[in-house]
């Protein structure tokens, strides 16, 4: 199966990049999430990399073949849409079967191939059914075994799991993972849903206003994201902006009220304006009354395992922080609380030359 090169990659409508200078190396067999807000230019790179949008510039290699100018049928790869458009007059089997068909597959490993889709996609009991007698989720797993089923070497899913049900969506997610590594396919899925990129994907690249800000595993790009957005946009981030005070060990920042919060070591340099950047789930509120900011507590949600509560912080504004549930009695509305992380958790970065209000939007 090949891996897929891509080098400069420019699409514009009118004023819109859609896809600003795309670098990517996808490789043989890997599984790689494509994940950006809306409008950041997803389904723009995955229609250059199936043929369906010529570009203005850049070039495409599937393996050390360039693909740049071929037909989309000349290379070897699937698209599932999110508006998959089924063959009305044909039935789920049908529809699955319309690829092995064309290329002429036997008998036996149609009826194999048949029945291992159906069985992924939960519709064997369905499949005598038309598009029109099937729910929406039900047309889009049909969809999703008729690209499977199609003999690609590549498959490229723009949001596949979108349409479907909590529950399907969440076992899917590891079903097709599974699927698409056990047939060899070097996979590019297209999502904004964080949480689906993080558990799916090899890799992650995120996205946004047609640039790839950072590829790198999902843990890599959690743990060490390379600016505020990606801080944010994957597993969200409370911001406190200050000034660098010093970087002996820990890098200390000291914010507009005079607090000193502490983060990983940065070379930004000391008396920089910066900005810090600590994941909601990796701010604590502190249990021994010991922490860098001072808040209040405004609202507490249940979330299961753990409380999310949202605090008014004397200087700063609104962040939330998380805490186990067995917590819960012991921090009430209106209390005021310490805060605090592990600084090894918490990033600085320096203040993009835009502002953080714009670098944080997500539309
Ligand atoms: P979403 O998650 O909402 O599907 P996306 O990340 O897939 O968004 P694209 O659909 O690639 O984003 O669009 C990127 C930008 O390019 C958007 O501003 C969009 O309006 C614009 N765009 C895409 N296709 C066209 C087109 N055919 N004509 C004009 N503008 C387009």
């Amino acid at each position: 199966m090949p891996g897929i090169r891509v080098l400069n990659v420019k699409k514009s409508y009118g004023d819109i990049h859609a896809a600003d200078g795309i670098d990517l190396e996808i490789r043989d067999g890997e599984y790689m999430c494509i994940l950006g807000p809306t409008g950041a230019g997803k389904t723009t790179f995955l229609r250059a990399l199936c043929g369906l949008t010529p570009l203005d510039k850049g070039k495409i290699f599937f393996g050390d073949k360039e693909v740049t100018k071929e037909e989309p049928e000349d290379r070897g790869a699937v698209m599932l849409s999110q508006t998959y458009s089924l063959f009305p007059h044909l039935t789920v089997q049908d529809n699955i079967l319309f690829g092995p068909d064309i290329r002429g597959m036997s008998d036996p490993d149609k009826e194999k191939t048949l029945s291992s889709m159906l069985d992924l996609v939960r519709l064997t009991s369905r499949s005598d059914a038309y598009p029109r007698e099937l729910s929406g989720g039900m047309q889009q797993r049909t969809a999703l075994a008729r690209a499977l089923a199609s003999g690609c070497d590549v498959l490229l899913l723009d949001e596949p799991l979108r349409a479907l049900d909590a529950r399907l969506r969440i076992s899917l997610r590891y079903e097709l993972k599974d699927l698409a590594k056990s047939l060899g396919l070097t996979t590019v899925h297209v999502t904004h849903d964080q949480d689906e990129a993080m558990v799916m994907a090899d890799r992650i690249a995120v996205i946004k206003e047609g640039r790839i800000l950072q590829v790198g595993t999902p843990a890599e790009v959690f743990d060490s994201p390379v600016s505020p957005f990606v801080a944010n946009f994957v597993g969200q981030s409370n911001f406190f902006k200050g000034t660098i005070e010093s970087s002996e060990g820990h890098t200390v920042l000291r914010t507009e009220s005079g607090s000193l919060l502490e983060a990983k070591a940065t070379d930004i340099d000391i008396g920089c304006e910066a900005v810090l950047a600590v994941k909601v789930g990796n701010t604590e509120i502190s249990k021994d009354g010991v922490g860098f900011l001072q808040g209040t507590v405004e609202r507490i949600l249940f979330e299961g395992r753990y409380l999310h509560v949202d605090l008014l912080v004397d200087g700063n504004g609104r962040i939330s922080a998380k805490v186990p549930s067995w917590r819960m009695g012991k921090i009430a509305v209106g209390d005021r609380k310490q805060i605090r992380w592990n600084p090894e958790k918490a990033r600085v970065f320096p203040i993009p030359e835009w502002g953080l209000e714009r670098e944080l939007k997500v539309e």
